[in-house]
């Protein structure tokens, strides 16, 4: 087992027709994920995919901002939620109910939807697509979003393993072809549909692409890190707690002594004692009379 990390990213380009690519390989993002929480195997394969995709798609964003893909259901797997910026950092986590040992995708989704978010940070305009989760996979899903979507026509290729997980992304460019050339989305997506999820963990990026593309012109870029880092404050959690509201709030400092909260995606513990939840309400005291201490 290789014990480096890899976490990253690969853009790739064919030279003869309008095709751009990306490869992402994560493990030690992967291996913080899984620390977390004990996820049942079927849950993890596709909190994996999930992860997978949502790098995949939040390196074509070109502005400042986030990707979220989160997957909602009524069946044994209720929540699967990735949020990746477009600097590549990401978080994650999945939630499920009742005991299993192994299901397929269509057996722990019941009336699943996929909800793809885009965020940008310089307008926080949030742009969202949503579409039932209807493949047989992650990606199938993902594809019936980028076929509704008048987004360019994409498809990904995904894989979860126990040390890693990783994927392939093709996206076809809106540049005019030759007549002689039209048929190379399918082909080059017939290609790439013979990847064996072993080779996509397994195999350097330069030999995927060999083992995929030998007949064709490409352009491997330079690694992009990916990194897995979580952007909870005890500012967003005092925000959270000063929503909930003084009565609730004191509700359980009386009953508890004070408020612990553990953020869900790091696990990381913010706390309040009496005196610290107090302080979240002072602001909202009537201001400017001296008089009151
Ligand atoms: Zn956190």
């Amino acid at each position: 087992m290789n014990e480096l990390s890899r976490d990253s990213l690969h853009r790739f380009l064919f030279e003869d027709c309008p095709v751009r690519g990306k490869l992402v390989h994560l493990d030690q993002s992967w291996r913080a994920i899984l620390e977390r929480y004990d996820y049942p195997e079927p849950v993890r394969r596709i909190l994996g995919e999930t992860m997978a995709a949502t790098v995949l798609l939040a390196s074509t964003v070109k502005f400042e901002g986030q990707i979220a893909v989160q997957i909602q259901g009524d069946g044994p797997l209720t929540m699967v939620l990735i949020q990746c910026s477009n600097k590549l950092v990401l978080r994650g986590l999945a939630r499920w109910q009742g005991e299993f040992d192994d299901a397929s995708f269509r057996q722990l989704m019941s009336n699943g939807k996929m909800v793809i978010s885009i965020e940008n940070d310089a307008d926080n305009q949030r742009y969202q697509g949503v579409v039932p989760v209807t493949g047989a996979t992650i990606a199938e899903s993902l594809g019936e979003y980028f076929d509704r979507s008048e987004q360019l026509p994409t498809r990904l290729w995904l894989a979860s393993g126990d040390d890693a997980v990783a994927g392939l992304l093709l996206q076809r460019m809106p540049e005019k072809v030759v007549a002689s050339d039209e048929d190379f989305w399918d082909r080059v997506c017939l290609l790439a549909s013979t990847i064996k999820a072993e080779e996509l963990l397994d195999l350097p990026e330069r030999q995927i692409l060999n083992r995929l593309f030998n007949e064709d012109d490409l352009r491997l870029f330079d690694r992009l890190p990916v990194s897995f880092r979580c952007n909870c404050s005890r500012e967003r959690v005092e925000n959270m707690l000063k929503s909930l509201g003084a009565d609730e709030i004191r509700g359980m400092v009386e009953e508890h002594g004070g408020v612990i909260v553990h953020c869900e995606f790091c696990n990381k513990g913010y706390e309040f004692d009496r005196i610290d939840s107090e302080g979240l309400f002072l602001s909202d005291l009537p201001a400017g009379d001296p008089t009151v201490h």
